[in-house]
């Protein structure tokens, strides 16, 4: 496959998702195009209800669009059938969900090191338990996930992702359950690892989004505004001037 340098890691082009049907039916995503360029690090943020989850589980191929196409990695995941697709999903993506989807029956170890076993790929040891001292978790290797706090376990999940070194890594909400010290650790992992993989995170949390290159603002299913280069305070500005907005365009049938 020929790739040019600057190809879009993850591409969404006039994304319809609706969810239920007739008079029920609700459209969180409204005709979304974005393009998220290789190696970035892209911040989501929005109103709850916005889309935001919504844009994950499509541009990640955990959901179909109801229209439009996404393009991910160079492969276009309309029409996909489901096993290519969760081959895609498992080859070239990392997840770093609320639920963390760690296996209960693996030890935080052997959590971190299964998707690099499942791709029969070399898993150096030394790298492992750098990462995972790094994240706070160095006394914890061999502990099972039902013995760590929701915080730790978020760890494991992203020391996982990082490690495995898909293409692009989708997170929704990483920090949510983290202290200030543990969120600054890896939201600067996820900076660095944006040198060599695409990132794209859902946070609502204006220092987090501080991190990344830009700022993708999401109201009612659509891209509200893009900020580049963001900083914390100017994003707290935006988030609540758009929260205000959701509250004045919904508030009279929601
Ligand atoms: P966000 O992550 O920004 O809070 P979501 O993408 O989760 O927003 O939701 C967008 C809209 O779609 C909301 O109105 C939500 O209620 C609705 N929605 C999300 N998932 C479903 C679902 N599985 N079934 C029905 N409605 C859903
Ligand atoms: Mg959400």
């Amino acid at each position: 496959m020929i790739r040019t340098p600057y190809a879009p890691a993850v591409e969404l082009d006039d994304v319809v998702k609706t969810y239920g049907e007739g008079a029920g039916a609700v459209t969180a995503l409204d005709h979304v195009s974005i393009a998220f360029p290789a190696q970035s690090f892209t911040a989501v943020m929005g109103p709850s209800g916005s889309g935001k989850s919504s844009l994950l589980q499509c541009a990640a191929g955990l959901d179909r669009p109801t229209s439009g196409t996404v393009t991910v990695d160079g492969t276009e995941l309309t029409g996909l059938d489901d096993r290519t697709l969760t081959k895609l999903r498992r080859e070239r993506l990392g997840f770093v969900f609320q639920a963390f989807n760690l296996l209960p029956t693996l030890t935080v170890r052997q959590n971190v090191v299964l998707p690099l076993e499942l791709g029969r790929r070399r898993v150096d040891s030394a790298a492992v338990d750098q990462l995972l001292a790094r994240l706070g978790l160095g006394e914890r290797t061999t502990h099972y996930p039902s013995e760590l706090s929701g915080g730790q376990q978020q760890r494991v999940a992203i020391a996982r992702a990082v490690l495995a070194g898909p293409a692009v890594i989708f997170a929704d909400e990483p920090t949510g359950a983290l202290d200030t010290n543990a969120a600054a650790e890896v939201l600067a992992l996820l900076r660095e690892s944006a040198a060599r993989q695409t990132i794209v995170m859902v946070t609502h949390d204006p220092v987090a989004a501080s991190y990344a290159d830009r700022v993708v603002f999401f109201a009612d299913g659509r891209i509200a505004d893009v900020m580049e280069e963001p900083v914390a305070e100017a994003v707290a500005t935006r988030m609540t001037q758009l929260g205000a907005r959701a509250r004045v365009a919904g508030g009279a049938h929601r």
